[in-house]
């Protein structure tokens, strides 16, 4: 079964749950391994700025680590890994570094939820956004940012990589070059492509990425890995089928497994 990457937790402000019912239903889906990748601090933004609803706070990280690790040791019939998902915010990249060290996290999920000037572009309550900019900049700012983000070097796996089409506003053209440029980029970085099951539920109605996107990325031999964004325990492990056909389709006969940031193939069931 492949393993379920991308949870989230309570402490993020907009997740429910307790931590242990996401294993109970990762054991009733018959999950084998998992991870939490619950959202870094808002460690760009002075403290006072956070949005509490959006991700956990500075003082949280720790006890998030422990909370994992706790939860590993109690439920060994689980491989548990201990994740994070983390925005990619151009300049700021020293500040992530130093907020992730001395974690003894598995991989890191390197997310672009922002573009440059700060527009959170896929929080519903920003949508009205999308009518007031060009489509084409839009996709162009964004595939950017994510292009700039693997590049980065603090990033195990890019997390849902064409976000940007969440709430259905797609521009008229062809993404083809957007997704062959960007696939090249993330081999060349040494990234994974996360193949994110989130964006079946959102008005856009598809997985994240687009099949040609994931296509290419097979092409250039990215790696790839699954998440399915839960932020609940009932999302655990959502449209696994479709996503394992969806990995499948795209021509891989395998999927990356991480520990210690050290990335392990696994064929495909
Ligand atoms: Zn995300
Ligand atoms: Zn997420």
């Amino acid at each position: 079964m492949l393993p379920d990457y991308h949870w989230h937790t309570r402490r993020c402000g907009h997740a429910a749950g307790e931590m242990e019912e996401y294993l109970d239903l990762a054991r009733a889906k018959g999950l084998k391994e998992i991870g939490f990748a619950d959202h870094v601090p808002m460690y760009w933004l002075p403290a006072g700025k956070r949005d509490p609803g959006l991700a956990m706070s500075e003082r949280e990280l720790p006890i998030y680590v422990a909370q994992v690790t706790r939860l590993r040791e109690e439920n060994p019939d689980l491989t548990i890994r201990l994740g994070i998902e983390a925005d990619y915010i151009p300049g700021q990249d020293e500040a992530l570094r130093k907020l992730l060290a001395g974690h003894p996290l598995d991989y890191v999920i390197g997310s672009v939820h922002y573009l440059d000037d700060g527009w959170g572009f896929d929080n519903p309550s920003n949508r009205g956004e999308y009518t007031r900019r060009n489509l084409e900049e839009i996709y162009a700012a964004y595939f950017f940012l994510l292009q700039r983000a693997a590049q980065s070097g603090l990033f195990d796996i890019m997390a849902h990589p064409d976000l940007i089409k969440k709430f259905g506003y797609r521009p008229a053209g062809d993404l083809t070059s957007w997704y062959d440029q960007t696939a090249s980029i993330f081999a060349g970085a040494g990234v994974c492509v996360e193949v994110n099951t989130a964006g079946l539920a959102a008005p856009a109605g598809e997985i994240y990425p687009a099949l040609d996107f994931l296509m290419l990325c097979r092409r250039y031999g990215v790696p790839v890995v699954a998440g399915s964004d839960a932020h609940s325990p009932d999302q655990v492990g959502q449209w696994w089928k479709e996503a394992l056909l969806w990995i499948k389709e795209a021509g891989y006969k395998e999927a990356a497994t991480f520990a210690h940031r050290c990335r392990r193939m696994v064929p495909l069931e």
